[in-house]
C-alpha cells in the first residue's frame, strides 16, 4: 500500500478535488492541471477557459480587453 499525501489537508471533511485544488492554490499552481499559475489559481490556458466558459454561462456579449487573460494572450 502506498503512504497517503500527510499535510494539512488530508483531515478535512472535503472532497478529494477540493483538497487537490487547495493544495494547488498554496503551491501557487493552476487548480486544473497542476501547471504554474499567472495570477490567481490558474495557469494562462485555464484562465481563458474559465473566462470564456463564465461568458457563455452570463450571456455577456461585451470583451473587457482590459482584463489579465486578455493581456496575457497578447504577449504570449
Ligand atoms: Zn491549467
Amino acid at each position: 500500500m502506498r503512504t497517503r499525501i500527510q499535510d494539512e489537508f488530508t483531515n478535512l471533511p472535503i472532497s478529494r478535488q477540493r483538497k487537490y485544488q487547495l493544495r494547488m492554490q498554496r503551491d501557487c499552481r493552476c487548480t486544473e492541471c497542476g501547471e504554474a499559475a499567472v495570477q490567481g489559481s490558474r495557469c494562462l490556458k485555464h484562465l481563458v477557459k474559465a473566462r470564456e466558459r463564465q461568458r457563455k454561462k452570463r450571456g455577456l456579449k461585451r470583451r473587457y480587453f482590459g482584463t489579465l487573460s486578455y493581456k496575457l494572450e497578447a504577449v504570449s
